[in-house]
């Protein structure tokens, strides 16, 4: 996943070619002999042996990390390689073994170059922000970043250890145990795109089974820019998300530049995820009251932490899989979200505040996994300013009321499910008024691309979601429509719990397809 993230941004910069690309990976099941899972475990080890060694290496020559991968490797193999030119290598690779085979080598030398890089990347930050709280007198309690204990790294084929590819086998050179050894595996599953350009496979395990990931390119004509898009044709379709921590994950509208709302889809679902994650985290906190013990990663609490993590994740996927789906069946071109603004800490019990968080995060992944997934099918993602999105009606834009089924219509209770504009009586789903005003906001942005700027951080602060009685802001003033900022008078009676309320009439969320699978507890 980083990989291929790392190939979108990249192809996000290169601004000044028409031509696109997206990687995905294609995963085929291998078939093979069982005593030949053994060969595989084999290669992998001493494939992290030499990304291992080279990381060392490295340690000991942090400046080769200046220079460009295409320039590192052959430093690094000037370093360890004996040639007839370079016989007394200073950290020569025949202590790990005699015969690696160069491409062997370089595939694990990349592998080392990228741990190398990530790891002094977060030394760096860290030391920057130890540097800035030393500066202030302050204490510094946090641990600086540790090199990798183990390695487990998928082994990498270059062309060179593998040959004779078709679209049902591979010839692959690994590592038995003793010898090096060609063998031929069996693929089956989803085959090798055509039109594609098809990078280095790699062995990975899974359980018991042995997988060939193969990473493929597929380029594609860019999309025209959201802005291009958005002054040029004013039937350009956008997908707008607004994404929450309450039931509906997301809830997605489409509408077009100059204004038809087209369809609505909720994703449900975060009760559930939420209720999961709230048990597993009470479990370790009550682990952790039996053992003192606080680190994250202690053996205890650890199969919990990834149980967690893991349900995050495919949550994360599942979600953002739906919205780039529901955009596409709607032929909308351009997806947009808005930024997600500050973790506000929530106070209470363990389990509550570390819920918040990850629900939180997962936000972000989810954003991150959506305009991965939108890219892959040229469809463009965006971010606008989070600010007042869900206090705007998207019809008149005066302030709304948001409140729940059975409570007054009145002031803004965060997180209630209703809203009403008093102004042009728009009511509703407050969460989807929400997205669509997120969508506005794009449009509004790209029309006018100087008007709207981020807000001021002190502007930004949650000053209005304490009380209902706050006047609008100025931002909101300058929108066009009467203000009802002089109705609001501090009617401080919405703080009632938020209860969930049935939804208004039409706006009813559609059922969802299917029900979230999270792992057994
Ligand atoms: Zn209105």
């Amino acid at each position: 996943m980083q990989v291929e993230q790392m190939y979108l941004y990249k192809a996000h910069e290169e601004e000044a070619s028409m031509a696109a690309k997206a990687t995905t990976t294609i995963r085929q099941v291998m078939h093979y002999q069982p005593e030949h899972a053994a060969w595989f475990a084999a290669n992998q080890v001493l494939f992290n042996q030499v990304a291992a060694f080279y990381f060392e290496v490295i340690q000991a020559h942090e400046k080769i990390l200046d220079l460009g991968d295409q320039d590192a490797l052959p430093a690094l193999e000037k370093l360890t390689h004996a040639t007839k030119k370079n016989p007394h290598p200073v950290m020569p690779l025949s202590v790990i073994g005699k015969e690696i085979p160069a491409m062997f080598r370089r595939a694990a030398i990349h592998a080392a170059l990228g741990s190398a890089r990530s790891f002094y990347a977060h030394l760096k930050k860290w030391r920057t922000r130890r540097a800035n709280l030393l500066a202030k007198g302050k204490k510094f309690l946090e641990r600086p970043p540790v090199p990798p204990r183990s390695w487990n790294k998928s082994a990498t084929f270059y062309f060179g250890q593998w040959k004779e590819r078709t679209s049902s086998s591979i010839l692959l050179k690994v590592w038995t145990g003793s010898c090096w050894s060609w063998l031929k595996v069996r693929l089956t599953g989803r085959e090798l795109p055509n039109e594609a350009e098809v990078g280095s496979p790699a062995l990975v395990r899974r359980g018991k089974q042995w997988w060939l990931h193969t990473p493929v390119e597929k380029h594609f004509q860019r999309p025209p820019k959201i802005e291009t898009q958005v002054t040029t044709n004013a039937a350009t379709r956008i997908c707008a998300v607004d994404l929450n921590l309450n039931e509906h994950l997301a809830v997605c509208t489409v509408q077009t530049v100059e204004g038809t709302i087209l369809a609505t889809r909720f994703i449900g679902g975060g009760r559930e995820i939420s209720g999961f994650r709230k048990r597993q985290l009470g479990r370790i906190a009550r682990n952790r009251a039996k053992t003192g013990i606080l680190a994250e990663n202690e053996q205890d609490n650890a199969a919990l932490w990834r149980k967690i993590r893991n349900a995050d994740e495919q949550i994360a996927h599942l979600v953002s899989a739906r919205i780039v789906q529901f955009t596409q069946d709607q032929g909308a071109s351009i997806l947009v979200f808005e930024h997600l603004g500050n973790l506000k800490p929530e106070k209470g019990k363990y389990s509550r505040r570390g819920n918040s968080k990850r629900a939180f995060w997962m936000k972000g992944r989810i954003f991150n996994f959506a305009k991965y997934k939108a890219w892959n099918l040229g469809i463009l993602t965006s971010r606008v300013n989070p600010h007042h999105t869900s206090r705007e009606c998207a019809r008149c834009h005066s302030l709304i009321f948001r409140y729940a089924q059975g409570h007054p219509i009145e002031g803004y209770t965060p997180g209630t499910p209703l809203c009403l504009c008093q102004q042009c009586q728009m009511r509703g789903n407050a969460d989807r008024n929400a997205s669509l005003i997120i969508g506005q906001r794009l449009i509004a942005r790209s029309q006018e691309p100087f008007k709207e700027k981020p807000p001021a951080p002190a502007r930004r602060a949650g000053r209005v979601e304490k009380s209902t009685g706050v006047a609008l802001s100025q931002e909101a003033k300058r929108k066009k429509g009467p203000s009802l900022s002089d109705a609001w008078h501090g009617d401080d009676n919405a703080h009632g719990t938020a209860q969930e309320g049935t939804l208004w009439m039409d706006e009813r969320p559609s059922a969802i397809p299917t029900q979230l699978r999270l792992p057994p507890e």
